[in-house]
């Protein structure tokens, strides 16, 4: 974490990519040790179904940091028009390839395709980002077996600002996706905090705001808390990528969070930014949990990085 310059000692920007560069290192190592002494590279398959450029974009940020650390990383490009026996197919194809350990599909699948049916045709012990219902399953009942890659990494920046735990602190998580809210909800319950679930119907969102010692922002809506929500002291981890188009901005877009940056900064007592925040963390937990699923197909024990 680094000391705001501007705000000095009591305010935070968590520096969402130095510790993910510290993860990384650790993980490095571990990808050596699996090669030097059980002779095998952790494989990582990726399936992108359309031709969305951000999620084209992700996927070849997450497949060059994948490679950088020695993981096999293979990327499989379905047109849109592709139809279930397509996908169906391939995971199959993949369930059986012993040389993959872990199979993400980046999300949201155009709109003729359920998320759903094609996540559940994943072997449940190569679901790299703990979306199967099995997996899910042992999430929201207090034992996960691999949990899902963004709240993994929220957790964890939460573990560094508070060493003693968050145990009695009322969170509010904005947001009730499968990928991000829910999973995330269900850690910090496990973690004994006070979990309150905001989304687009939630009644008074910066009243329920007001209260929380830590708000989880992952709704896709720019700038959506405001400084005004945010009591002094709060935490505040902000997972929404939004793309705001920007004539001027070198890339034709600005890359915004749900939180409004600036009037928050010095009202929190920690703060990510929007980038280099939540999203090397979502890459470093995609990296930890392929090599996890790695030692677990040779049933080896993995350490446990997360304190749960
Ligand atoms: P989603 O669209 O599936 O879910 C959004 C959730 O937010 C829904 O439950 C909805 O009810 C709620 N919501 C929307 N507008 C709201 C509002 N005004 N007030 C309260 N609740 C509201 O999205 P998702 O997949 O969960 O992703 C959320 C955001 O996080 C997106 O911006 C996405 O790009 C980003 N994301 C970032 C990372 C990362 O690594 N940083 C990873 C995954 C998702």
């Amino acid at each position: 974490m680094t000391a705001n310059s501007s705000t000095k000692k009591h305010h935070l920007t968590i520096d969402g990519r130095g510790l993910a560069q510290g993860l990384l290192e650790q993980f490095k190592l571990q990808v050596q040790e699996l090669s030097l002494h059980h002779k095998i590279i952790p494989g990582l398959a990726v399936i992108l179904v359309g031709d969305d450029p951000a999620s084209q974009l992700y996927v070849a940020t997450k497949t060059q940091r994948v490679r950088q650390m020695g993981i096999k990383s293979q990327d499989f490009y379905l047109p849109k028009q592709a139809k279930m026996p397509d996908l169906q197919q391939l995971v199959q194809k993949l369930n059986n390839d012993h040389a993959i350990h872990a199979i993400l599909i980046q999300l949201p699948l155009p709109d003729h395709l359920s998320s759903r049916q094609i996540i559940d045709l994943i072997n449940p012990a190569k679901d790299v980002d703990g979306l199967h219902s099995q997996n899910v399953a042992f999430l929201a009942n207090g034992q996960p077996k691999i949990i899902p890659c963004t709240p993994a990494g929220c957790l964890y920046l939460l573990q560094q600002v508070f060493p003693a735990g968050i145990s009695g602190k009322n969170v509010v998580v904005i947001g009730r996706s499968h990928l991000v809210g829910r999973p995330m909800a269900w850690l910090l319950m496990q973690q004994n905090a006070t979990v309150t679930i905001a989304h687009r119907y939630t009644k008074d969102l910066a009243l329920h705001c007001q209260r929380a010692d830590i708000i989880i922002a992952a709704a896709g809506s720019a700038g959506l808390v405001k400084g005004g929500w945010v009591r002094p002291g709060a935490v505040v981890i902000d997972v929404g990528i939004n793309r705001l188009p920007n004539p001027n901005a070198a890339r034709g877009y600005d890359l915004l969070g749900d939180v409004a940056f600036d009037e928050v900064q010095g009202k929190a007592a920690a703060i990510t930014p929007v980038p280099g925040g939540v999203g090397p963390m979502t890459v470093a937990f995609l990296i930890h949990n392929t090599i996890k699923l790695c030692y677990q197909s040779l049933e080896k024990p993995y350490p446990n990085i997360l304190k749960i």
